[in-house]
């Protein structure tokens, strides 16, 4: 059950649904709307990536992200920019404080040289549909920002995916700076610990942030 706090957004919502466990949503937002996703059981992953919406091939970009704020761990007061610099969305508010900004997501290559299975539903083939009203096909997927994803990283340059710190009605408020198109995956990663091994469902609402 989502926590009373994670139901009541500080402005007006324009719409709330909720991502089945392993499925997608794409989501139109306007300069200034609020993106606000909520892990409803814990442990869960959203993965996103989104496009410039008067010009998709603008893009998000991890990288950019990173470079430009020297920071690869993203919360509160940090942007995810794009592939031209741009401010595309920015984080402003954060029950968590562990998200992933490696720009990766599960994928059907990757899945297979991990973990020997082929035809697996995975974050990439899910943003591609989420965003092929766009024309975007897999190819134009960029790298994936990542809430709630917990990696933890070792002095001898190893990582590990470990099970998010996210509780029941933990969120991440994400603020437009652009219009934009958000495509975003329910991750439906079952194979390591990323979502717990028990994909569940997502909240997301849009709200128009009070003046
Ligand atoms: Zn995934």
């Amino acid at each position: 059950m989502a926590t009373a706090s994670a139901d009541a957004p500080p402005g007006t919502i324009v719409r709330a649904q909720v991502i089945p466990p392993r499925e997608y949503l794409g989501v139109e937002l306007r300069k200034g709307q609020v993106l606000r996703l909520i892990d409803v059981e814990g442990k869960q992953v959203p993965d996103l990536v989104c496009f410039n919406l008067h010009d998709p091939t603008e893009k998000l970009s991890c990288n950019n992200s990173r470079l430009i704020q020297k920071r690869w761990l993203l919360t509160t007061g940090h942007v995810l920019y794009s592939d031209e610099g741009n401010e595309m969305l920015a984080i402003v508010a954060d029950t968590v404080g562990t998200h992933h900004a490696s720009g990766g997501c599960c994928n059907e290559g990757a899945n297979y040289r991990r973990y020997g299975t082929r035809g697996t539903r995975n974050c990439r083939e899910n943003m591609a549909l989420a965003a092929a009203p766009l024309g975007i096909t897999q190819k134009d997927i960029p790298g994936a920002f990542c809430p709630f994803m917990k990696v933890v990283q070792y002095p001898d340059g190893r990582y590990e995916i470990e099970e998010p710190d996210s509780r029941p009605g933990d969120y991440l408020d994400l603020q437009a700076e652009m219009d934009l198109f958000v495509a975003i995956s329910n991750c439906p990663q079952e194979r390591n610990p990323c979502n717990g091994f028990n994909p569940t469902p997502l909240k997301v609402v849009v709200y128009e942030a009070a003046p």
